[in-house]
């Protein structure tokens, strides 16, 4: 009998193929979003923030996706269906509600507000519907959710705290068995003001926060999508937000501006950058910065101090009394560089001196 272990399925992987394009065309988000504040690590949350990297999702995973997407309105009729009133989107504007804080900085997108839940009085409800894998329907039956899936938590603490209403209802599914599981959580105001205060630290802070383990298969690290950034010595994509030039401000509506083109950059200027892109040292983890000025960053590598490269922004002129200066690298090399051995490599810098190369990745 042939083996056909290997055989790919061509509907599938057709089906897989346009989940896949769809999902490219996906840009990361500008801002910190509350499904995720709940993360236990600050610093994968500052990562994201940072558009450090960004996550590739296969067709499968996208697919699953939209599948907690498309189990929303059946929650909704059967809510409804048991006598509750539901709203699902704002009936101010039709949409989604939607909060805000720290400048547009933080949003978040509830899934809808209810009233008339049994056991639930009178009181209005956020409402937060989830699909699960038996798996995680069970630890979220035995522990409940604030122990079993604290990032739901800390993402329904936070619309609560946002719209004044002091209960949500959690509604899961059991996407093997469609068992559901419902919860009501009381609004916590100590909880509130803890996830804003991470938000803050987060979306304010111009160094990444420490990082949760040192060791790189550490459980949390290993499904990480930041591990190649923040344990693997891989510089994060040229962007405004890696650039020592941006801040987020705390006026406006999600608003950076840039200490040298202006107030306001634009969320498509942010995502490519400009020639005057000069990266956040913390973010070139495999060496120490040892002294800077205006459009350059003179650093060391960690693992062979002897190797000293400056970086530089392509808009400005070195001074000439630098020392070091053949080993000189534009703020995309730097970037594109896969490995960190590339930079100072001496084989590589004679393609680089010789013949005009640069390194593309
Ligand atoms: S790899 Fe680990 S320490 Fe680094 S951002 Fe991710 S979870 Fe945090
Ligand atoms: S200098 Fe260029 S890359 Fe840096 S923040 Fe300003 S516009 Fe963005």
């Amino acid at each position: 009998m042939p083996d056909i272990s290997d055989f790919t399925d061509p509907v599938v992987a057709a089906i897989y193929e346009q989940y896949e394009k769809r999902g490219e065309t996906e840009k990361a988000r500008t801002y910190l979003g509350a499904s995720i504040i709940g993360k236990e690590c600050k610093r994968a949350l500052w990562y994201a923030f940072r558009w450090a990297s960004t996550e590739k999702f296969d067709g499968r995973m996208l697919r699953l996706f939209q599948t907690g997407h498309l189990a929303e309105p059946r929650f909704v009729a059967d809510l409804r269906a048991i006598g509750a009133t539901v709203h699902d989107v704002d009936p101010a504007t039709g949409k989604q509600f939607g909060f805000t804080h720290f400048g547009g900085h933080m949003r978040g997108h509830m899934d809808g507000c209810a009233v008339g839940i049994p056991t639930g009085g009178q009181k209005w409800h956020v409402l937060e519907f989830k699909t699960h894998s038996a798996k995680s329907f069970g630890t979220l039956k035995k522990d409940g959710v604030k122990k079993a899936k604290p990032e739901h938590y800390a993402q329904m603490m936070w619309y609560m705290g946002k719209s004044g209403m002091d209960r949500a209802l959690y509604l899961a599914v059991n996407k093997d068995t469609d068992e559901l599981y419902s919860e009501r959580i009381e609004f916590d105001q100590v909880e509130f003001e803890k996830i804003q205060a991470k938000a803050e630290s987060i979306i304010f802070a111009s160094e990444p926060p420490p990082k949760i383990s040192d060791d790189p298969k550490f459980y949390i690290c290993n499904w990480c999508s930041h591990n190649d950034v923040c344990h693997g010595n891989r510089t994060p994509a040229l962007s405004c937000r890696t650039c020592v030039h941006s801040t987020p401000e705390r006026e406006g509506d999600g608003r950076w501006s840039c200490a040298k083109h202006g107030p306001e950059i634009p969320v498509h200027a942010q995502r490519t950058g400009c020639a005057s892109h000069l990266p956040l040292p913390f973010l070139i983890t495999y060496a120490t910065a040892i002294d800077a000025g205006d459009g350059w960053i003179m650093f060391q590598r960690k693992d062979d101090p002897a190797k000293q490269f400056i970086v530089t922004d392509e808009a400005t002129a070195l001074p000439a009394d630098l020392p070091l200066q053949q080993y000189i690298y534009a703020s995309n090399e730097i970037s594109a560089a896969k490995d960190h051995r590339a930079i100072c490599d001496p084989e590589i810098e004679k393609f680089r001196t010789e013949f005009g190369a640069s390194i593309a990745g």
